[in-house]
């Protein structure tokens, strides 16, 4: 466990509140070094050269309702819910042809289905009127659009147009404070220190391999450390395990206790 820390000082009331702040505010710091980070991507890539995404899709438009819908959902649920509206929607002119009635009918079995559906019909009718029915590769025209925030838009970048974004979701958040690799008190701060200490090479990959870490073997109850590849490494006081497993315990593949968290 880390050191306890002392009692904070009362802070003298004649410190200046630019000062106050910018301490309060500095990210702590990675305790990993370079060759350590290092080590810790090229095993994750060694063990997945490329890892996918979980979630159903069939072109970048129902891959960004997808994503849309899997908010506060599992994949596994969404998955469930979408080849149908898929199959009678895979284009936005489509689902606004289907109407957000029908729309919210189909994804019924998902978290926050109403709201949801509002979003769905509403991004579509915008891609039609603002972008040829086209889904843009822009971080900020994707945040324009209904439903659709950092993490959805970094998601699209990443696996419809290659681009090297990390999306920090509960599990990348989760990891990245519990072993302090990238400590931040916001996943915007864990985003940051993410792109700038993963290597280039792996930073493109780096986001799924850090969720089917945190999904599959970091878990948040109970982490799996005995089939973790990265236990040696890992600086975590309470693991509980310090010899890295070997590489097929990376993954879905390795799920054998049935405990996978979304
Ligand atoms: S050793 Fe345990 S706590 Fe550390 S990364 Fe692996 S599963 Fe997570």
């Amino acid at each position: 466990m880390a050191a306890p820390s002392r009692p904070a000082k009362s802070t003298p009331s004649s410190k200046p509140a630019a000062a106050k702040a910018s301490v309060r505010t500095k990210p702590a710091r990675s305790r990993y070094s370079k060759a350590e980070i290092e080590a810790i991507f090229r095993r994750f890539a060694a063990a997945e050269p490329e890892p996918k995404g979980e979630l159903f899709s069939l072109n970048t438009f129902t891959l960004l309702v997808a994503v849309v819908l899997s908010a506060q959902a599992t994949d596994a649920g969404v998955n469930k819910a979408t080849p149908e509206l898929f199959r009678l929607a895979d284009a936005p002119e489509k689902m606004v042809a289907l109407g957000e009635d029908r729309i919210r009918d189909l994804i019924k079995t998902i978290g926050l289905y109403k709201t949801k559906a509002k979003n769905v019909f509403l991004l579509s009718q915008q891609l039609v009127a603002e972008h040829g029915g086209v889904v843009p590769d822009d971080c900020e025209a994707l945040q324009a659009l209904p439903g659709v925030g950092r993490k959805t838009a970094n998601v699209v970048l990443n696996i419809a147009f290659g681009r090297p974004t990390i999306a920090v979701d509960t599990h990348i958040f989760r990891l990245a404070n519990r072993l302090g690799l990238a400590p931040g008190k916001t996943p915007e701060e864990v985003e940051r220190q993410l792109e700038r200490l993963i290597p280039e090479p792996y930073v493109r990959h780096s986001h799924h391999w850090l969720i089917l870490h945190g999904r599959y073997v970091c878990k948040a109850r109970k982490p799996a450390c005995e089939r973790c590849l990265i236990s040696d490494l890992c600086k975590w006081p309470e693991k509980t395990a310090d010899h890295p497993a070997m590489p097929v315990a990376f993954g879905a593949a390795a799920v054998n206790d049935g405990a996978v968290e979304d």
